[in-house]
């Protein structure tokens, strides 16, 4: 059910599994990165998408977020990024996606993720929500940490991979420096 057949090219029927592992990725740390790498190896071709939602402020805008995804991302052939905005479950259909992924840290994000992926699912039957727990070394690891800890000249290179190091301080002179002309 989850394999959809590929327009045919030669007579041979081709089937692939295709995945979408969306979130705010702001910014992407090592936790979604291991995800990223796991549901690669699952899925025949993985979309990353990032939400554009007006109503959250993010530190970096949407076409930071995806350039530091497109690359971190690099080295796997089968990952894609792209940005979306409006519901989910639209964006998936739109790819042809079969699979959403999301990580489950702790029991905390367990509710919100059982009613997002049950009203998905009967928004859309064809597509399923695939959660995977984090690596243990990962449970603890979220963006918002992460931003904490880099606005207070903290070290974040046990978090993050290092372009959103350099993205990070620069984002955070760039603002300091606004400030002190404020
Ligand atoms: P959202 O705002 O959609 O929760 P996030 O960028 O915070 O976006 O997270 C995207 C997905 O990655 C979510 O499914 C979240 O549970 C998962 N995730 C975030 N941090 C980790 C981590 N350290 N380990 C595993 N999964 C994680």
């Amino acid at each position: 059910m989850y394999r959809r057949k590929l327009p045919q090219r030669s007579g041979m029927e081709i089937f692939m599994i295709k995945a979408v592992y969306p979130g705010s990725f702001d910014p992407v740390t090592f936790g979604h990165l291991d995800i990223i790498r796991r549901s690669a190896s699952i899925a025949d071709q993985l979309i990353v998408g990032v939400l554009n939602n007006g109503q959250k402020k993010p530190l970096f805008s949407v076409e930071e977020r995806v350039s530091m995804l497109r690359q971190v991302t690099a080295e796997f052939p089968n990952v894609k990024v792209a940005s979306f905005s409006g519901l989910l479950i639209d964006f998936a259909r739109e790819l042809e996606a079969t699979i959403i992924v999301r990580g489950l840290r702790a029991i905390t994000d367990f509710e919100y993720e059982l009613q997002m992926s049950q009203t998905n699912h009967i928004m859309e039957p064809g597509i399923d929500t695939v959660f995977l727990t984090t690596s243990l070394e990962y449970a603890y690891l979220s963006s918002s940490t992460v931003k904490e800890v880099a606005l207070f000249g903290g070290d974040i290179s046990h978090f993050v991979p290092q372009v959103v190091i350099d993205m990070m301080q620069n984002k955070l002179s760039n603002d300091q420096r606004r400030n002190c002309h404020e």
